[in-house]
């Protein structure tokens, strides 16, 4: 058996995920690996976190990526602010809200749902009402919805969730670093995301930020975490103050984040929102143009991935397959009840580009010239 060398093809990556990742962030990553407690490493450790702070507008002190992707962010926020037996509100409107209730459930807590279809969104007067049916310790909601191409909006609905005595927590996976995430604005108490989609680093690590109510419920608990690796306030003795071992950080993964939040901090949060939203209007118009159906209705769409519905006569995968094979573009399909009826297209970081959108619009076109 020979094990050639490897060679992995280019694509351009316009899924849900993982996105392009940049030279600069490939670099970085094949430059020489430290140890987890060289001085020079902990410097590293400190600037990644005050970026952090910087992508999710925050001052939370408690803020630092878990090693994992960003189901790993999801079980930290969950395993570390609920406890066996209690009651949690989780919103779902979408594939990735069903994985928070999985989660929790195995985590024994009690979990009550608010159901919306998918690809609507919730109010914060639904979310008042819920609770005055059921009082939780913490309400749980996806910023950005990739199964459904929903953006749910936040303004308003952390002052219910605290009139109530509970902690928001919020999955903004495919939010940060593409759409605006305020979370001192917003008062969002727990907050994660990923490393590969909007930020443009590969995957691989789960930045999360955790507000003082929420550090405060975190220091009150009774039992122990369930999870040691996921344990905050053990990962914490590493990323705060007194930098002791706790697992060893994936050093190459934390020198391709920092690189990649460099990159967000030169060009701006604010021009790199506006960035991501011009290149989806252009992506959303061409479709159009094309006779394509957006699912997602214009003011609580998402612009780093965009939901279509295939035409009636036309094959789902074949589409995928021409684009992949002929013009080396990934797309993917639904997920869950919308497997086989949409297209899922996404604009996350370095993939949201003016040149990608028109390539991608322009192989559409071909392909659907001759669809089967
Ligand atoms: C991708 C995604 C996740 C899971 O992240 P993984 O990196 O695949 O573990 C969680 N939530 C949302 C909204 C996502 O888009």
């Amino acid at each position: 058996m020979v094990y050639t060398e490897l060679d992995p093809p280019t694509r351009l990556l316009l899924g849900p995920g993982p996105s392009n990742v940049p030279p600069r962030v490939l670099r970085a990553m094949a430059t020489p690996v430290i140890g987890h407690l060289d001085p020079a490493f902990l410097q590293l450790m400190s600037e990644v976190q005050s970026l952090l702070r910087y992508v999710f507008r925050t001052r939370n002190w408690l803020t630092l990526p878990i090693s994992g992707t960003g189901s790993a962010g999801m079980q930290a926020a969950l395993v570390n602010f609920l406890e066996p037996g209690d009651p949690v509100l989780i919103c779902v409107n979408g594939y990735f809200g069903e994985r928070m209730c999985e989660m929790a459930a195995r985590l024994g807590a009690t979990v009550h749902r608010l159901e919306r279809p998918w690809g609507e969104v919730f109010t914060p007067e639904e979310v008042d009402k819920a609770l005055q049916r059921h009082p939780a310790k913490v309400v749980a909601m996806v910023h950005a919805e990739t199964s459904t191409g929903a953006l749910q909006p936040l303004e308003g609905m952390a002052q219910v969730v605290h009139k109530h005595g509970a902690l928001l927590l919020v999955d903004c996976v495919t939010s940060l670093g593409g759409v605006p995430v305020l979370v001192d604005d917003w008062e969002v108490d727990i907050a994660y995301s990923g490393t590969q989609k909007a930020l443009s680093c590969p995957p691989g690590l789960a930045p999360i930020t955790v507000g003082p109510r929420a550090e405060e419920v975190l220091k009150q608990r009774e039992h122990k975490v369930q999870s040691w690796y996921l344990d905050l306030t053990l990962v914490q003795q590493y990323w705060g103050m007194e930098r002791t071992y706790h697992h060893t950080a994936p050093v190459s993964m934390i020198y391709a984040l920092r690189e990649a939040l460099r990159i967000v901090h030169e060009e701006g949060l604010e021009r790199r929102w506006a960035r991501h939203q011009r290149n989806a209007e252009l992506l959303w118009e061409g479709l159009q143009e094309l006779g394509l159906e957006l699912c997602v209705p214009e003011p609580y769409r998402l612009p780093t991935l965009t939901t279509v519905k295939v035409p009636e006569g036309v094959n789902e995968a074949y589409v995928r397959r021409r684009l992949l094979e002929d013009y080396n573009i990934e797309i993917a399909g639904g997920l869950g009840a919308w497997k086989g009826k949409i297209w899922r297209i996404g604009l996350m970081g370095f993939s949201s580009r003016r040149e990608n959108v028109v390539l991608l619009l322009t192989a559409l076109r071909r392909i659907l010239q001759n669809p089967s």
